[in-house]
Order: C-alpha cells, then sequence, then structure tokens
C-alpha cells in the first residue's frame, strides 16, 4: 500500500505540495509524539502538524471532545451561529488570555485557516483606522492569500512597508544582541516619522514574536517592548500573530507574555483547533467598528474544532504545558548548544520553549560560514531514516525545526536528540 499511494499521489498531485515531497511517509495511524506508517516503521514526529498539535496526535481529551460532540446529536456545521460549544470554547480561550487583554477583547471566528485570519485582522484595522498601509518584518511569514478580497471587489491593495526585524546570528550589521535591536527599533522610528520616509500611513504593525517560517527567530523582549511603545505613541495598531507561537509551544501560555506587552489584536489558529481547522482573532473592543457581513466566511464555525480546541487549551493550562514547554525546551537548547561545540557545522541554535531551530552552514567555505540548505536536506533525510520527523525553515531553508508536542517526556526528549545527533554525523560525512 505504501508504494502504491506514494506513486498515485506523485502523478495526480500538484507539484505544490510541498510536506510530501521531503518526508515520503504514509501515515496510518499515530498517537502522541509517533506516527505508524503504511509500511509499519514508527517515527518521531517533530513537525507536529507545523507545530499544531499541542498535545501529541490523537491525545485522549481531544479525542473524547469530539466524539462527545458526534454523540450528542448537534449539527456540525452551522455557519457562525451560536452554540454550547462555541461558547465553551469561546470561555476557555478567554481564560487563557493576559487578563489585561482579555478584559477588553472581542473574539471573532474566521477560520478555517491562520491565513484568513490574518486577512480578518488587516481587514479590521484599515476599517477602524481608515489607512491602508501596513508595517511588517523582513524574513516574516503570515500566510499565503492575495487578491480573493481585491476580486470580490473589495478593499485596495495594502501597501507594506518592510522593517527590519532584528536578530543576532548572521545579522547584516554585524551587531546583534540588545544593541543591534535597539538599532533595529531607532531604525524603524526614524523611518515612521520622516515625513520623505514614503511610508503609507499604517493600519497597522503586524510581528512574530517567534519568527516560525523565517527560521525559528526570538524577538528580543526589549525589541518588542519599543515595538509597543513607537506604535502606540503613533496610535498605530499592534498584531501579535501567535499562529504558530501560541498555546503554550514558547514556553509561556501565549508567546507576548514573555516581554509584557499587551497587543491590539493577536491572530490565533494551529493549536487552537487541537488538530482540527480553526482560527480567531481576538482585538481590544475600540478596533470593533466595523458592520456584520464586512466579513464573512463558510467555516467559521468548525464545531468539532471548537470542541477539541477547549478541551486543548484547557489542558495545557490545567497541567502547565506551557511551564513544561519552558522546562523541557531550554534542556533541549542545552543539549544541542553541546552538539554543537563538537560539530562546526550547526552554526547557531536558538530557540524559545519547544520550538527550536538549529542553522546549518558549510563550515570549510570562508567566513562566515554560509548556511548549507544542502546539508540540512540531507540531515533532514537521514533523520527520517532514524524514525525522526522535522521540518526545515528559514530564509535559505537551512534551519532544522523542532516542534514536539507539549506532551514530550524526558524520555522522548532524550530518543529525539540521540536521532538528531546520529542523522548529524551521517549527514556530514
Ligand atoms: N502566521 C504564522 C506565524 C504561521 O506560522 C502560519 C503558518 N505556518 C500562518 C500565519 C498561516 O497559517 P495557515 O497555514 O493555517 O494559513
Amino acid at each position: 500500500a505504501h508504494e502504491g499511494i506514494l506513486r498515485r499521489q506523485a502523478l495526480r498531485e500538484s507539484a505544490a505540495r510541498t510536506y510530501a515531497r521531503s518526508l515520503p511517509i504514509v501515515p496510518v495511524r499515530a498517537r502522541g509524539l509517533t506516527i505508524e506508517g503504511a509500511d509499519g516503521r514508527r517515527y518521531l514526529d517533530c513537525l507536529s502538524g507545523a507545530g499544531t498539535l499541542a498535545l501529541g496526535h490523537n491525545h485522549p481529551v481531544v479525542l473524547d471532545a469530539i466524539r462527545k460532540v458526534l454523540d450528542s446529536g448537534a449539527p456540525l456545521h452551522v455557519l457562525d451561529l451560536a452554540t454550547p460549544v462555541k461558547d465553551a470554547f469561546t470561555t476557555e480561550l478567554f481564560a487563557t488570555l493576559p487578563p489585561r487583554f482579555a478584559r477588553h477583547a472581542r473574539v471573532q471566528f474566521c477560520g478555517p485557516a491562520g491565513t484568513d485570519a490574518v486577512e480578518a485582522a488587516l481587514t479590521l484595522v484599515r476599517t477602524a483606522t481608515g489607512r491602508s498601509g501596513l508595517l511588517s518584518f523582513t524574513g516574516a511569514y503570515h500566510g499565503m492569500t492575495a487578491g480573493a478580497l481585491a476580486a470580490s471587489g473589495g478593499a485596495p491593495d495594502v501597501r507594506v512597508t518592510r522593517l527590519p526585524y532584528p536578530y543576532d546570528y548572521r545579522c547584516p550589521f554585524g551587531i546583534g544582541g540588545e544593541r543591534g535591536a535597539e538599532l533595529a527599533a531607532r531604525w524603524t522610528e526614524n523611518l515612521l516619522d520622516d515625513p520623505k520616509g514614503g511610508v503609507p500611513a499604517p493600519a497597522a504593525m503586524i510581528l512574530e514574536p517567534v519568527q516560525g517560517e523565517g527560521g525559528v527567530i526570538p524577538a528580543p523582549d526589549a525589541w518588542l517592548r519599543r515595538m509597543r511603545e513607537i506604535t502606540t505613541a503613533r496610535s498605530i495598531p499592534l498584531i501579535a500573530d501567535e499562529v504558530q507561537t501560541g498555546v503554550g509551544r514558547t514556553g509561556t501560555f501565549w508567546a507576548v507574555e514573555h516581554s509584557g506587552i499587551t497587543p491590539d489584536v493577536m491572530v490565533l489558529s494551529k493549536a487552537i483547533g487541537g488538530s482540527l481547522p480553526l482560527a480567531v482573532i481576538v482585538y481590544h473592543e475600540d478596533l470593533d467598528c466595523w458592520q456584520p457581513g464586512a466579513h464573512a466566511g463558510t467555516f467559521r464555525g468548525n464545531q468539532l474544532a471548537m470542541a477539541a480546541g477547549a478541551a486543548t487549551l484547557a489542558y495545557v493550562r490545567e497541567n502547565r504545558l506551557a511551564e513544561r514547554a519552558a522546562l523541557l525546551g531550554a534542556r533541549m537548547l542545552g543539549q544541542l548548544q553541546g552538539l554543537a561545540a563538537n560539530h562546526p557545522c550547526i552554526g547557531d541554535v536558538r530557540g524559545r520553549g519547544l520550538m527550536i531551530g538549529v542553522e546549518l552552514v558549510s563550515p570549510e567555505a570562508d567566513a562566515p560560514a554560509p548556511p548549507d540548505p544542502v546539508l540540512a536536506r540531507a540531515v533532514q533525510q537521514e533523520c527520517l531514516r532514524r524514525g525522526l520527523i522535522v521540518e526545515l525553515g528559514g530564509r535559505q531553508s537551512a534551519v532544522v525545526r523542532l516542534l514536539p508536542p507539549l506532551t514530550l517526556t524526558d524520555e522522548q526528549a532524550a530518543a529525539v536528540l540521540d536521532r538528531f545527533a546520529d542523522a548529524l554525523a551521517a549527514a556530514e560525512r
């Protein structure tokens, strides 16, 4: 079955299929960290549905929540009508939000994907501010849509200004650290205040507290506080895209909690649906000035996702899995840094909580060592041969990303790192 399925899909499916090209497996069963393929092989899954599976695959509390809805006779498709399931999800979501933010927050169901919620956030801030500019950052990833709204006679194009996102490793100015982040903030300030800077009046600034697809780059807390200051001083709403960083992943329930900033809008998806499609924005009530129907969507009422999501949020909260992610993540980061000391092909190890990136470089080349996407691909394949699923990211796809479930045990973490170390040694040769 395994070979046949892979062959037929390769023939029939668009070349746009991404994961299937680098991960030729056919999952048929899964539980927790483990996926079983049609070929009978078992894999430790550190891709976790691109960071979606906070509790791993098929967690019993998630399955129970889904079954309960199925057995209750409740309708599965209700557009965006109020239901007991939605009520329970909303209550649980608000219980997890930073209290200062929750007090004045409204939620809007956008679904099914994170991209939809990003679009909703952009429409919201454009309506609220009457401006059409958008401030975003180098290396950012917010989704894949362009044009659906424009094709429907909707809003004009968003005019984006890209600002410098600070990073230490390979900092283009060779500075990095606190000073580099502060210079990036000043650069942003100067540009916004320059009447000849050519920046279209911004409806919002959108940022990821930790860039995920961009190569697992945590934003310094001080820089995030500066972005909050800069936007507040200029009445620019701040949108935190927590699609990937949310639900305990980075060691706090929401990643904005590390810096203590209160954004105006939070974009949430992935883990909030407990492995099913769900996306929402949560935003300050003052922004809630748009008309019913101003942002629609057929699949905003996924009852199974809301039930699975509520169960996941409650489980992460009650079992303090964010703290667990912080502890385990710090330990794994330390162990990977130890590995880096013996492997010059590891240029950098970074991350926050259980969102970890290992950047691979060609140490033989002239300094500074350039990113090595070929080696990264080889490491990914060697990992797969050893039953470990990892994903690549970063500007040159040279960053191996580890996004294990927050339920990872100490033993599983050790097994993941053992296999990774073996794979690295094999790929290096
Ligand atoms: N924002 C961020 C930060 C993401 O990581 C992603 C997906 N990787 C998205 C938005 C888009 O989400 P989706 O793929 O569900 O549309």
